[in-house]
């Protein structure tokens, strides 16, 4: 891939936007598939039946040997969680999913934060604020301004709001690759960091902490987990540079 940031044709940036809706769309449907006693491979099905029902490949399956299609992560999971049949959402959980496809050529990949049945208000600021501040790194994507402006918006949403930030797992560039360059920090470098252009196809996706920002990976060598063992919530949408705001690609028809 080399280290540059590759601007998609305006036929590519179609079929991007298709991709990316089978991927909202999934994640839409999945939203309404959550509740207590569902399984999490029961969710993994039927993400995998209904995006390939529309045509595109689960991303995530296989990809350095991943095992499902969706990854899923409750409460103190952060990320790379495994669809299990011995894994049950239970009222008071959060579970965040994470789902990529291939689609002619090209991938989409976005994440929402979900509710199982009622849950706790701190659980539910964690939520809130997470998704919140997906949508400000979003509003400083844009023509002229640098991923770090992206990275910095983020960070001072959750910071202020009393949260942390997972340093160890970042946003990228995506496209004919699932991970393609520029890394996106949710906290802000001192570094430069690459100006942004229209064309540019990115996916912003905080990991956002109860409390401390250090993770840890367990034994099944995929599923990342806070050390402290608090909630995490995640939120991720790709998105298109345009001179103006950006484009979401990966709209969901919920709140999430
Ligand atoms: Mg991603």
């Amino acid at each position: 891939m080399g280290n540059s940031i590759t601007l998609k044709s305006a036929a590519e940036i179609e079929i991007m936007r298709q991709a990316n809706q089978i991927v909202g769309d999934t994640l839409s449907m999945i939203g309404k598939k959550v509740r207590p006693g569902v399984t999490t491979w029961q969710l993994d099905r039927w993400a995998e039946e209904f995006s390939r029902a529309r045509g595109s490949v689960p991303a995530f399956k296989g990809y350095r040997g991943f095992p499902g299609s969706l990854c899923v992560s409750l409460n103190e999971q952060v990320v790379h969680g495994i669809p299990s049949k011995k894994v049950v959402l239970k009222e008071g959980d959060i579970v965040s999913i994470d789902f990529g496809v291939k689609y002619k050529g090209f991938f989409g990949d976005a994440a929402v934060t979900v509710p199982v049945g009622e849950i706790n208000s701190r659980k539910g600021d964690l939520v809130k604020v997470t998704r919140e501040a997906l949508y400000k790194g979003i509003k400083q994507a844009k023509a002229g301004n640098r991923i770090n402006d992206i990275s910095r918006a983020v960070q001072i949403h959750v910071e202020k709001n009393g949260f942390s930030i997972v340093r160890d797992y970042v946003g990228h560039g995506i496209g004919a690759a699932l991970h393609e360059p520029p890394e996106i920090p949710n906290y802000s470098r001192k570094k430069r960091t690459p100006r942004l252009l229209a064309g540019m196809v990115l996916a912003i996706e905080p990991m956002v902490n109860i409390g401390t920002s250090d993770v840890r990976v367990l034994k099944d060598k995929w599923t990342v987990v806070t050390a402290d063992r608090t909630a995490s919530a995640h939120f991720e949408h790709s998105i298109l540079i345009t001179e103006g705001e950006a484009e979401i690609l990966s709209r969901t028809s919920n709140p999430n």
